[in-house]
């Protein structure tokens, strides 16, 4: 019989988790509105409410730590990171900032302005943000095959390039500073872009003159599904992958809180001296001076080695297989999932597991609760709530899916805690016709409301 798989690396350190009663759960939650957010972390056994800045880092990153360089200018941690930066992904020029959100402030302060439309694969909520405050427009241009969770498709994150040759045919090249490329597509459910897709929007781009900016998140994970899924990369390494994937792009921001395995941190690199002068200024403005844009030197040393690390098959493939035995435990029990699964996180159709439930009542949310009733496990209602009211009418927007999202931070979990997780949700999911009602809204913000939003059982 073949040995199962097991985690590449074993266990230096250890941070006890509270396994908590039915009962106490019962009260935190009710305490905290029925908002998995206001939970403090101790009432939480397995947290999945992001893998963003949740991983736990390598002895090497740590030793990293030990050696980093606080000068305020010119420290050998900046050095570090910029030589590992440019030996991955090729680029230049380089400028750390505090988060990734931080990269697209300054980055964006240079290329967009007022009415400036940016086509991309569903860009991420911060991204879209960035670009709407400058009051441009960000244009969704994947495929349609992302929308359909049943679907079976390699590369569900990639761009429509019949719809990408519209937006460059509609809008004069003055008016679209660049195509925004998000590897891996997180709003689409960290579903990959395919090498073949990068090259032809970049061959199309350049032919109506546009830049190309990966948003970067997760690039290591989506080299890996390159590696595992497209025809002729099967014998590459993931540097070899990651090196080609950058060349068809002329920039990038970068959350170092995915695939830089750092619990804090960000960058842009590009290939444009007169951009990285730009927005050199914009760096010094909001983050820090160019050599640490609000990062710490140890962070920056850190950061160098993980993303090193990141782009090794064995880590990736330690990772991506945990989120699919997670996944495949679901669909195994008949539990709906979104397919194929993806990179980062499991994604569970909230609306098809609680089919009677009205959609005034949150379906999303419902289900996320339950499951930390059930078991102490926070995850994330990506539905309704996430998607706020319009803000003209104040009316509830319903989106088409209400989803239940498991993040898994890397490195952190055990196979055993993947079996907690199912077995939680399997528990679940069994007793759903006697989940009758869901919950109402008592107090909500402005915008973002799902941050801090009170509700009320029904
Ligand atoms: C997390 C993320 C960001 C924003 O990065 P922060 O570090 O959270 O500010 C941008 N784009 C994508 C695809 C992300 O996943």
């Amino acid at each position: 019989m073949n040995l199962p798989y097991a985690e590449p690396y074993k266990i230096k350190m250890v941070e006890p988790i509270y396994r908590s009663s039915r009962e106490e759960r019962e009260l935190w939650i009710k305490n905290a509105g029925y908002n998995l957010f206001n939970l403090r972390s101790n009432q939480v056994y397995i947290d999945l409410l992001t893998d963003s800045g949740t991983g736990a880092m390598s002895d090497s990153q740590w030793a990293a730590i030990m050696t980093g360089d606080e000068s305020y200018a010119g420290a050998s941690s900046y050095y570090n990171l910029k030589e590992t930066i440019k030996r991955l992904t090729g680029f230049e020029y380089f400028l750390p900032t505090h988060q990734g959100r931080a990269a697209e402030n300054v980055l964006f302060s240079v290329l967009m302005k007022e009415g400036n439309v940016v086509p991309g694969n569903s860009h991420f909520d911060t991204t879209k943000g960035h670009i709407e405050f400058r009051k441009a427009k960000a244009i969704d241009c994947t495929i349609d095959e992302a929308f359909n969770t049943t679907l079976q498709h390699p590369f569900k994150g990639n761009i429509d390039l019949n719809k990408l040759e519209n937006v460059y045919k509609e809008y004069p090249a003055e008016n679209i500073p660049c195509v925004i490329v998000t590897l891996t597509c997180n709003s689409s459910g960290g579903q990959p872009v395919s090498m073949q897709n990068l090259k032809e929007v970049k061959a199309l781009s350049e032919k109506y003159g546009i830049m190309v900016i990966y948003d970067s998140a997760r690039f290591a994970e989506n080299a890996y599904f390159i590696k595992v899924r497209e025809k002729g990369y099967e014998n590459k390494t993931i540097k070899e992958i990651v090196a080609e994937m950058f060349t068809y792009a002329d920039g990038m921001t970068m959350s170092s809180k995915k695939d830089g395995i750092v619990n804090i941190g960000g960058f842009i690199a590009l290939n444009s001296e007169k951009i990285f002068k730009e927005a050199s200024t914009f760096n010094i403005i909001f983050e820090g001076f160019i050599t640490y844009g609000g990062m710490a030197g140890r962070d920056m040393n850190a950061l160098a080695v993980g993303l090193d690390e990141a782009t090794e098959f064995v880590y990736l493939e330690s990772r991506i297989k945990q989120v699919e035995y997670l996944g495949e435990k679901l669909i195994a029990a008949g539990i709906p999932i979104q397919q194929p699964i993806g990179g980062h996180a499991v994604f569970v159709d909230a609306k098809r597991v609680l089919p009677n439930l009205p959609k005034e009542q949150y379906v999303a949310q419902t289900l996320a609760i339950e499951l930390y009733l059930e078991g102490g496990i926070r995850g994330v209602e990506i539905g309704t709530l996430l998607a706020d009211r319009d803000p003209e009418t104040r009316e509830n927007r319903y989106p088409n899916l209400e989803l239940l999202r498991l993040a898994i931070p890397r490195r952190v979990y055990t196979y055993r805690h993947m079996d907690v997780i199912a077995q939680a949700l399997i528990n679940v999911y069994n007793r759903r016709d006697s989940i009758k009602s869901g919950y109402k809204i008592v107090s909500e913000a402005p915008i973002m409301r799902h941050f801090t939003v009170q509700l009320e059982k029904i």
